[in-house]
């Protein structure tokens, strides 16, 4: 089953203790799909300028992501640079221009329109639900959000979230969208605006899932090092909703399945700059890692 995916698909330049990179291929919708794409065909609804380079097409294209979404539109593809602090959980934003993504409006192919798994990765609310509104019947739709359209467009955002199954959010917008401090109370309102799952990414601290009667954590994987965690949120999306369209399965289990797929996944992406590790990463790996995951809280030794 594919997934589709709108978003942004952006260069980054990023600075963090260990390094720096300049104009590298990201964006919420580019980790998103690359995440995916090694577990399900993913379709991608995005905007680039014509500047975008033909090699990260041809990459995009040979890790099984469908393209007849992405308009390439005269300008500039959209950049943004961000700092990281010592506390790689904090970082500041430098620089945003949004270029070609400022008036994108998006358009779902025809051969889109019976998408089944939907991601709307952090963009203006008002474009996630008009991709909504171009399908079918899609069956599980995931949702991510960030604190300036959490701040500027609250009403546009709880009317979406009405459509939403799952809301993927970090603990700072759970913090901000709910009005609580506390993770717990945070996700009780967050469930109480419409959907059925709300997972809490906490940085290093790992995942919490919250549904009406169930309460599921999983710790980040233990790393040495952490070089650059741009992207995390978003490859954790991805495993996340890649895993659930490989398997079918949407029960409990398979969605904590899911979970520890998209930690591994946001764990492998951490461990260098950019795409850089995903763009190596193989399905042997991920399995590997996978089964390292499970034993990290296996009770019994295992
Ligand atoms: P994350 O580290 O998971 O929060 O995602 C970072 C990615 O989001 C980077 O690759 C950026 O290009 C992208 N990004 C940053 N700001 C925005 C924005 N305002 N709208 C859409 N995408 C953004």
């Amino acid at each position: 089953m594919s997934i589709l995916v709108v978003g942004s698909v952006f260069f980054d330049s990023i600075e963090t203790l260990h390094g720096k990179a300049d104009r590298a291929l990201g964006g919420a919708a580019t980790y998103f799909a690359v995440a995916a794409s090694f577990f399900a065909p993913v379709r991608m609804v995005a905007a680039v300028g014509e500047d975008f380079p033909c090699e990260e097409l041809d990459f995009l294209s040979r890790r099984g992501i469908d393209l007849a979404g992405l308009q390439i539109r005269p300008g500039l593809t959209g950049s943004w640079a961000g700092r990281y602090h010592e506390d790689m959980n904090q970082r500041d934003t430098l620089q945003l221009d949004l270029n070609v993504f400022a008036d994108f409006q998006p358009q779902v192919p025809a051969s889109y329109r019976d998408a089944q798994y939907v991601f709307l990765a952090n963009i203006d609310p008002r474009l996630q639900a008009m991709v909504l509104d171009q399908l079918a019947a899609p069956g599980l739709v995931g949702c991510d959000t960030m604190n300036h359209w959490i701040s500027g467009s609250r009403g546009e955002l709880e009317q979406l979230l009405g459509r939403v199954d799952v809301l993927v959010i970090n603990d700072e917008e759970a913090q901000l969208l709910s009005g609580e401090r506390n993770v717990v109370r945070a996700a009780r309102r967050l469930l109480a605006m419409g959907p059925r799952r709300v997972l809490i990414k906490r940085g290093e601290y790992g995942v919490i899932q919250f549904s009406a009667d169930s309460v599921f954590a999983v710790p980040a994987f233990p790393l040495e090092e952490v070089f650059d965690p741009t992207g995390a949120g978003d490859s954790f999306a991805g495993g996340f909703m890649g895993e659930l369209a490989r398997s079918g399965d949407t029960s409990e289990a398979g969605l904590r399945r899911a979970i520890v797929y998209g930690s591994v996944i946001a764990s492998f992406v951490v461990e260098d700059f950019g795409m850089r590790r995903l763009r190596a990463l193989t399905p042997e790996l991920i399995e590997r890692r996978f089964r390292q995951f499970i034993s990290l809280t296996d009770v019994n030794g295992n």
